[in-house]
């Protein structure tokens, strides 16, 4: 089901029991010389109304948050950002709109880095007004790790930024907007962790172009690979959400 779809009166009849909201988050920021701006976005959407094609009457897909938390893309300017104090009171209504509005549970669907942080806490500071329902939140990418440890081929088996994996995602769902004669390798990145110590640098700190990895080596193979195994890890994910216990005790969450 589609929210933005559904008039107030069909939305009325879901029943709240058996279904999860979900809330797709993304971001519109710089993505290096060879990616658009709007890369998060189409990714994240893109997933995302995958997995509601699959559980039509088990998901109830809310249009994308387009704007993300992004202050550390912006020295490097093509970025819009929500401040974070304004982000997490943002994803805060969302939430508490389907919360108040009955349904159980809720899953926010990152696809932006910059989103993680403001995210959870969006959630911990629901979380005590509403302990009979269940808050979750993950970036796409982290129900299937598997899948994109094994088909990424550069040094970096984990997401960067308009890196090998998002380079061929987009190969993948929106061809057009890749400007593959600027793909390279994108140089070292600078890293944000020093022996279990995080650093906080901005993007302009840590990389040559406002890019990571090697997306030189991003093909549309890869990106159709990665993009189905996510739609498949991420499928299961919703009926084990829908599986999982909501109640007051701990004893409502022994299975
Ligand atoms: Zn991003």
């Amino acid at each position: 089901m589609k929210f933005q779809d559904m008039t107030a009166f069909e939305l009325k009849e879901v029943n709240r029991e058996n279904v999860l909201v979900v809330l797709p988050i993304a971001a519109v920021e710089q993505h290096g010389p060879h990616m658009p701006t709007g890369t998060d976005n189409y990714l994240c959407t893109g997933v995302a109304e995958a997995v509601e094609s699959v559980l039509p009457e088990k998901a109830l897909l809310a249009p994308t948050q387009w704007l993300g938390a992004s202050a550390h893309h912006l020295r490097l300017g093509a970025t819009l950002d929500s401040p974070l104090e304004t982000y997490i009171e943002t994803l805060m209504g969302m939430v508490r709109s389907v919360l108040n509005d009955g349904f159980r549970r809720v899953l926010l669907l990152n696809g932006h880095g910059g989103n993680i942080d403001p995210m959870r806490v969006a959630l911990r500071r629901l979380q005590n007004d509403y302990v009979d329902r269940l808050l979750t939140a993950s970036c796409y990418w982290d129900v299937a790790a598997d899948v994109i440890t094994n088909t990424l081929e550069g040094d970096h088996k984990f997401v960067g930024h308009a890196c090998e994996f998002e380079t061929s995602m987009l190969m993948h769902l929106q061809p057009q907007l890749v400007k593959t004669e600027f793909l390279k390798d994108a140089g070292e990145l600078i890293t944000d962790n020093l022996g279990g110590v995080y650093i906080s640098r901005d993007l302009r700190q840590r990389t040559a172009e406002g890019c990571t990895g090697r997306p030189d080596l991003a093909n549309p193979a890869k990106g159709e690979a990665l993009f189905k195994g996510i739609v498949e890890a991420l499928t299961r994910t919703v009926d084990d959400l829908l599986q999982q216990p909501v109640g007051l005790e701990y004893t409502d969450h022994l299975q």
